[in-house]
Order: structure tokens, then sequence, then C-alpha cells
């Protein structure tokens, strides 16, 4: 399965990849700061076979 997804911070707008097991649960929320401009992204990840997506958003 993917674990290796492509976002766009929701500040900078830099892409950044991440990586997300889906040992760690088919539904994962986490808060991230963005590689480049350090804000915090809020993740939101669901697992489920082919639709798996991942989300972000401003965490503040
Ligand atoms: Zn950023």
């Amino acid at each position: 399965m993917e674990t290796n997804f492509s976002v766009n911070c929701p500040y900078c707008g830099e892409q950044i990849w991440m990586e997300f097991y889906p040992e760690d649960g088919a539904h994962q929320e986490m808060i991230v700061d963005c590689e480049v401009c350090c804000n915090p992204i809020l993740y939101d990840v669901v697992f489920k076979g082919e639709s798996s997506r991942v989300r972000c958003e401003r965490a503040q």
C-alpha cells in the first residue's frame, strides 16, 4: 500500500512528502510542522485501500 503522500503546505504552498503507516491506524490525525515555513500543519489521514488519502489544513 502507498505510504508516501504529497501535500501542499496550507501556509507557504510548498510541496511536502510525508510518510504514514497503515499499521498506526486506519484514521490518523497529527500535527507536524512544515519543513519549509515551520508552521503547524494538521494532517488527517485515512487508509482505505486504493482510496487512501491525506488532507492537511492549518492547525492554528
Ligand atoms: Zn509551509
